[in-house]
C-alpha cells in the first residue's frame, strides 16, 4: 500500500466532469481574474460562513496581510498570536511593519490559550489573531472577551477551518475578521493559490476589495497604493463547485478521526483534545509520541507518509532570530513540535488505507 499524506487526484476523479466544465467556461469567457465568478464564490462563501462579506484574494497570506493592513497595523503596532501556526500567520504581521508577538498555547488542544493572551497585552497591541490549528478551534468567547475590553480587533486565521463552528457559531464569524486559504491542500482548496477575507464589517471589506486591486474601484483610478492580490476567475470557478461538497467532505474527515480516537486508545500516545463546543472539520490528524522519529520510519517503510505541522514553532525559526526569543519562551508550543505527527486523513481516505493506517500504528507500539 501506498498512502500519501493528501491525495488530490481523488477528489479531482470524483468531480471531473464538472471540474473541467467549469475551467472550460473560463477559458470561453475571456474573463480570466476575479469576475463573476469569483462575485458568486464570494457571496456563497460569505453565507457559509455567516459573514456579510467576503473578498476573494490571491492567498492565505494576502487574506492575513491585507486584512492586517485594512486594520490599520503597522510599524510601531503589535500583533498577538501563537507559536504553534504555520509561518504566515507572523510573516503576516511583519509584512505590515507590526511586530508579531506570541502567547502559548494549550498542551491539549494546541489552540491558543486564552488565560494568557492578557500578560501580553500592552499598549501598542492592536490585533489578536487566533489560529484555528488543525481545523479546530479554540475558546472564542473568551479570547474575544479580553481583546474587546482591551481595545482589540480580533482576526481570526481560519486557513485550516473551513466549516469549523465554536458555540454553534462558525469560523470566520466570531473575529472582526477572518482570513481563509485556498491553497490547494486545505479543506476547501483551489487548483493554484487562492484565499478570502470575509467580515461583516463594510469598512473592513471595503478596505481589502481597495487594496487587493491597486487601490482602485475604477479602472486606472487610484485612491490608495495596494497591491495585486486578486483571486483568479479559474479559482473563483473551482471553488464554485466544491463549496457545496464542503460539509459532506468535513463530516468524512470528523468521521475518520473518531475511528483513529477510538482505534488509539490504551497506546501510549496522546490525540489532541477538542475545546468544548468546538465542531472541529479535521484539516489534520495529530498524535502525539516520544518516538516520533521511528514511528514515521516505520509507517514510511509500509507505506504510511506522515508530516509535522510544524517542527519549528515560529519564534524559533531564523528568521525571527531578531525578536531575540530564545528556546524555553513558550515551552508547550516547542514541547507539542517535538512531539507531533499527522496521519493521512482526507475525505476520498478508503477503507483498507484506514485499516492499514490503524493496523501500523498499533503495531509500532507492540514491538
Ligand atoms: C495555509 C496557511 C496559511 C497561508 O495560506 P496560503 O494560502 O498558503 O498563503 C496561513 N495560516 C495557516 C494556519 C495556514 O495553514
Amino acid at each position: 500500500m501506498n498512502i500519501p499524506l493528501v491525495n488530490l487526484r481523488a477528489q479531482y476523479a470524483s468531480l471531473r466532469g464538472e471540474l473541467d466544465g467549469a475551467a472550460q467556461r473560463v477559458f470561453l469567457s475571456g474573463n480570466f481574474v476575479l469576475g463573476p465568478e469569483v462575485q458568486k464564490f464570494e457571496n456563497d462563501f460569505a453565507a457559509y460562513c455567516g459573514t456579510k462579506y467576503a473578498v476573494g484574494v490571491n492567498s492565505g497570506t494576502s487574506a492575513l496581510h491585507l486584512a492586517l493592513l485594512a486594520m490599520g497595523c503597522g510599524p510601531g503596532a503589535e500583533v498577538i498570536t501563537q507559536p504553534n501556526s504555520f509561518f504566515a500567520t507572523a510573516e503576516a504581521v511583519s509584512l505590515t511593519g507590526a511586530k508579531p508577538v506570541f502567547v502559548d498555547v494549550n498542551p491539549e488542544t494546541h489552540q491558543l490559550d486564552a488565560s494568557k493572551l492578557e500578560e501580553a497585552i500592552t499598549p501598542v497591541t492592536k490585533v489578536v489573531i487566533p489560529v484555528h490549528l488543525f481545523g479546530a478551534m479554540g475558546e472564542m468567547d473568551k479570547i474575544l472577551d479580553v481583546a474587546r475590553r482591551h481595545g482589540l480587533l480580533t482576526l481570526e486565521d481560519a486557513a485550516q477551518a473551513h466549516g469549523a463552528s465554536f458555540k454553534g457559531k462558525k469560523a470566520g464569524s466570531w473575529g472582526d475578521a477572518a482570513a481563509f486559504s485556498f491553497y490547494p491542500g486545505k479543506n476547501l482548496g483551489a487548483y493554484g493559490e487562492g484565499g478570502a477575507v470575509v467580515t461583516s464589517n463594510g469598512e473592513l471589506a471595503e478596505a481589502v476589495r481597495l487594496l487587493r486591486d491597486h487601490g482602485s474601484k475604477q479602472k486606472y483610478i487610484h485612491e490608495i497604493i495596494g497591491f495585486n492580490m486578486r483571486l483568479e476567475a479559474l479559482q473563483g470557478a473551482i471553488l464554485n463547485i466544491k463549496l457545496p461538497h464542503l460539509d459532506e467532505w468535513n463530516e468524512k474527515r470528523r468521521e475518520l478521526a473518531k475511528k483513529f480516537d477510538a482505534a488509539f486508545v490504551g497506546l501510549p500516545i496522546e490525540t489532541v483534545k477538542n475545546t468544548e463546543g468546538c465542531v472541529p472539520v479535521y484539516h489534520l490528524y495529530i498524535i502525539k509520541t516520544k518516538e516520533r522519529e521511528q514511528l514515521q520510519a516505520y509507517l514510511a517503510e509500509r507505506g504510511v507518509a506522515t508530516g509535522i505541522h510544524y517542527p519549528i514553532p515560529i519564534h524559533l525559526q531564523r528568521a525571527y532570530a531578531h525578536l531575540g526569543l530564545l528556546p524555553g519562551s513558550y515551552p508547550f508550543a516547542e514541547k507539542l513540535s517535538k512531539e507531533i505527527v499527522s496521519l493521512p486523513i482526507y475525505p476520498e481516505l478508503g477503507e483498507p488505507e484506514q485499516a492499514h493506517i490503524i493496523e501500523k500504528i498499533r503495531a509500532f507500539f507492540r514491538l
